[in-house]
This record gives C-alpha cells, structure tokens and sequence, in this order.
C-alpha cells in the first residue's frame, strides 16, 4: 500500500471548513474523525450525527493516518469514505 493513503469522512459539521481526516490511535487503535480546521474530533458515526465530539489536540502526537484496512474493521467501515488527493 501507498505510504501517502489518507481517507477522509467528509465535511465537518461543527465549523463547515475543513475535512474529517481519519486517524488511528496508536495506543487505544480508536479510529477517529479529525477535524483539520477546528480540530474537533469523532471517534463514532453517532458522535459525529449528534455532534458530540472532542478536542484532538493532546491526543494528535500518538495518531497516525488510518489505513483503508484499519477503516475496514472500525466503526466507519460502512461509512462514506473519500481518499484526501491534496
Ligand atoms: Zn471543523
């Protein structure tokens, strides 16, 4: 697999500007929706779909991008997922 895949969940719903980037917490293996503008993040479809979320800034040094494999077996594996291309 390519080293530069990234997915994203689309549009976030609290700031309208940035794109939900999906992360893996290296230590919980939680995968999470990431605002890039206001640095909200989800780590289900519910919490998005009620717009209960959380701050990532303290949990964003033990992240790494999520893999198309590691979205598979989450929680968003049903979910629409689009590839982040810039
Ligand atoms: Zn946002």
């Amino acid at each position: 697999m390519a080293m530069d895949e990234k997915f994203h969940i689309g549009e976030c719903p609290i700031c309208r500007q940035g794109r939900l980037l999906l992360f893996r917490n290296l230590e919980s293996g939680d995968i999470y929706g990431h605002c890039e503008e206001c640095e909200q993040g989800f780590l289900t479809p519910d919490e998005l779909e009620e717009r209960t979320g959380f701050l990532t800034l303290a949990s964003d040094d033990d992240a790494d991008w999520a893999t198309e494999e590691q979205i598979s077996r989450s929680v968003w594996a049903n979910y629409k997922v689009w590839r982040v291309t810039s």
